[in-house]
């Protein structure tokens, strides 16, 4: 269906039929089926007499209504799939990706029923409560390089809840964004690659809304914006603004590196100078000390001696608590 008339509503506080059926070149009474097809599909217009019609978005995340927020040249202007439920974002993205969609390209849903963690972990998604978000890379980067999209992707979410939540996010080493030591958002990276070059990269983000009835195992660890922030923000303001600030950091990752954005990292990690407890397939406790260029976590251990820590396989734990 033409969504025209959606951008039109998205970006007026009202609009005329006659306003309408003139951009758009249609009669009024084809204005008025479409705006009808819109209220079949859930969206809640009302009209005002002279005024003309009004959309209230609440927390809707359809492309029309963030699209004039954006500043990006590729992120968030190709496909975007807003989607009821689905299995995980990350796997209908990379769907997507296999039907040739371009970088850019992006796929939300109110409930993932599989939502993923790394190492087969699940991401606890439910109906309605949180941002989950997935967005298509096309990266000319080889894939040794792509842990560092990871790291991108954490400093452009902890910024954007900064800016638009006013939450004091930090980034917990490597995939994690936390507020007063809880997890609000979690980033899975997917990555597809031939010999020598990424092919695509899928960064999966959960970032927590509502305050929902978590399992037993996330009551602690796991916070939302709504219990973090006096103002609860739309969905669609941190994703727009996560998409800016995504974009603008992988484009000086594709000139500099990592190092073209470590000062921004550095400033808000929660794992920098930090205990802390690595296990999977190294088990380490010590001092993170730094990240290197690709990425990995040095840990200094008791005696002395300095682990490079490679994302995939381990998880971290501040050894005075989860963060
Ligand atoms: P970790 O970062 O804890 O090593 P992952 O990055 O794989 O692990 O994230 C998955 C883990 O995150 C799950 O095992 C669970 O403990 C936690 N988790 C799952 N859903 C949520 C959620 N909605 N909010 C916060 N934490 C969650």
């Amino acid at each position: 269906m033409d969504r025209t008339i959606l951008t039109l509503l998205a970006e007026n506080e009202f609009v005329s039929g006659e306003k309408i059926s003139e951009s758009m070149g249609i009669s009024r009474s084809a204005v008025w089926k479409k705006i009808n097809s819109l209220r079949e599909e859930g969206f809640d217009i009302t009209s005002q007499g002279k005024k003309g019609y009004h959309l209230n978005m609440g927390d809707r995340l359809e492309q029309e209504l963030w699209q004039n927020m954006l500043t990006t040249k590729r992120l968030g202007r190709a496909e975007a799939e807003t989607l009821q439920t689905t299995d995980s974002t990350n796997s209908q993205l990379k769907r997507m990706a296999l039907m040739g969609a371009a970088e850019g390209s992006i796929c939300t849903a109110e409930e993932q029923t599989r939502g993923k963690g790394r190492l087969g972990r699940v991401w606890e998604s439910p109906q309605g409560a949180g941002l989950w978000l997935s967005v298509l890379l096309r990266p000319e980067m080889k894939p040794e390089r792509a842990p560092v999209i990871t790291l991108a992707a954490a400093i452009a979410m902890a910024e954007a809840i900064r800016k638009v939540a006013g939450a004091e996010a930090k980034i917990k080493w490597p995939n994690d964004i936390v507020v007063d030591g809880r997890k609000i958002c979690g980033i899975l990276l997917e990555i597809s690659a031939e010999m020598d070059m990424v092919e695509y990269v899928i960064v999966g983000t959960g970032v927590n809304f509502r305050k929902t009835a978590y399992s037993d195992e996330l009551r602690d660890k796991a916070v939302s914006i709504e219990e973090v922030c006096s103002a609860v923000p739309k969905r669609r303001e941190i994703m727009a603004e996560y998409l800016n600030l995504l974009e603008k950091l992988m484009d000086i990752v594709a000139i500099s590196g990592f190092e073209g954005i470590r000062e921004r990292y550095e400033a808000m990690s929660a794992t920098l100078g930090k205990r802390v407890q690595v296990t999977g397939s190294v088990n380490v406790t010590g001092t993170a000390e730094n990240v290197d260029s690709e990425g990995c976590l040095m840990v200094r251990d008791d005696e002395g001696t300095l682990h490079r820590i490679l994302s995939g396989d381990v998880s971290v734990r501040g050894v005075m608590g989860y963060a």
